[in-house]
């Protein structure tokens, strides 16, 4: 019998993306030659660097080719050498480039607070202890895409900005389909956030969302309005397992929500699209970005990235076991006290990018 195959894109990007890909990629390259599995890894060219080396920030061929492959893996993007291009050529356009070609629909953002870590968060460690939530976001559609949009001249002394929210049932309905079929992996509990009460865009909403319930009666679906999920969010964020929501109010709880977890350097995501055939599409990158303020010196955090890696695992390799392995690794290195600069304080061990890379690998070998 043939043995299972996947082939994998790596997207290092610009910046720390390139110093912490390395790291992700000394982890796939050593679980790969222990799985039953074969992994094939290739290195493509996104962002600044594509720009320098094929004058655009995501070439026709590297799309082509990151489209065949069954997941992506993306540094990070950008820096202050592009920074005055036109809008339309700098590195950004990229990585919005991919999420609109493989129209990566739904965002997954974890909070996920370390028990080690907990003094870096703002809340009190009761309130944080043990939180492990998911976010859910609508990426492609809802006001960041709706038309008609810009700016308009009303008369000589007033113009008007305007934005147009709004979402299908189609649109609705293929995210409800992930959030529930999520929740159903987890605790089956779904919180879907909205407006309904004063935007019709999020009334459709909550309707889809409670007519797609009823094909998974073992979830328990709940709605809150987003001014209360923002308040909940930080009073007893434990209360939440998956919350699923629109695309701008899923951008601004998942930032507050990772302010829960108090680091940048230890946030992953995950973009997912579905195809009409059913087969998925992911990119899964850290949150935060090229840092050019550290790039170069060794020192950034390479966690996000390599959880980013464990939900590649998961999501699109359905290689659960291997998910917890990489997060259970992660969580006993900082038990033991290793940290980078960014997560570091006295009575610590501080460790370089790559140290902490090595060190991760080396719990996974135990
Ligand atoms: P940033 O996330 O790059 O950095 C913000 C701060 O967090 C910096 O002080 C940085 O040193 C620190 N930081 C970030 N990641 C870290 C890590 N892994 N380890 C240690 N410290 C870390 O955000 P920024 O400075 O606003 O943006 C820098 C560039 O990155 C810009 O060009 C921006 O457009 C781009 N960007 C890209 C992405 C992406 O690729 N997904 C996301 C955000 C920003």
């Amino acid at each position: 019998m043939q043995a299972e195959s996947y082939n994998i894109s790596i997207l290092p990007g610009d910046g720390i993306g390139k110093e912490i890909a390395k790291e992700a990629r000394k982890l796939i390259d050593w679980i790969s030659s222990k799985a039953t599995f074969n992994i094939h890894l290739d290195e493509e060219y996104v962002g600044g660097a594509s720009i320098d080396k094929y004058g655009t920030p995501l070439s026709d061929e590297t799309l082509k080719r990151i489209r065949q492959s069954d997941a992506i893996l993306l540094g990070a993007v950008g820096g202050p050498k592009w920074e005055k291009m036109d809008f339309e050529k700098r590195p950004e356009r990229g990585l919005l480039k991919i999420r609109k070609e493989l129209d990566l629909f739904a965002n997954y953002r974890p909070a996920i607070v370390f028990d080690p870590l907990i003094d870096s968060s703002s809340l009190k460690p009761e309130v944080i202890k043990g939180l492990d939530i998911l976010i859910i976001r609508e990426l492609t559609s809802g006001i960041y895409f709706g038309e008609p949009r810009g700016i308009e001249k009303i008369n000589d002394k007033n113009y008007k900005g305007f934005n147009t929210l709004v979402y299908t049932s189609k649109e609705i309905e293929r995210i409800a389909e992930v959030a529930f079929e999520t929740a159903m992996s987890r605790s089956k509990k779904l919180c879907s956030v909205d407006k309904a009460n004063v935007l019709e865009s999020t009334e459709l909403w909550r309707e889809v969302m409670i007519e797609t319930s009823k094909k998974y009666p073992k979830v328990e679906l709940s709605h809150m309005y987003v001014d209360n999920a923002s308040m909940q969010l930080v009073r007893n964020p434990k209360q939440f397992d998956v919350i699923v929501t629109t695309n701008m109010f899923g951008d601004i709880l998942s930032d507050c929500a990772s302010m829960l977890t108090g680091s940048l350097g230890m946030l992953p995501s995950a973009s997912i699209g579905i195809n009409s055939n059913g087969q998925k599409k992911a990119m899964y990158e850290p949150v935060h970005g090229s840092a050019p303020d550290i790039s170069g010196q060794g020192v950034s955090n390479p966690l996000a990235m390599i959880l980013s890696v464990g939900m590649m695992f998961e999501y699109s390799l359905n290689k659960k076991v291997i998910a917890e392995k990489i997060n259970d690794a992660v969580r006993s290195v900082l038990e033991k006290g290793f940290r980078t600069k960014d997560i570091y304080s006295e009575d610590k061990i501080l460790l370089s990018t790559n140290e902490m890379g090595d060190k991760v690998l080396e719990e996974i070998k135990e």
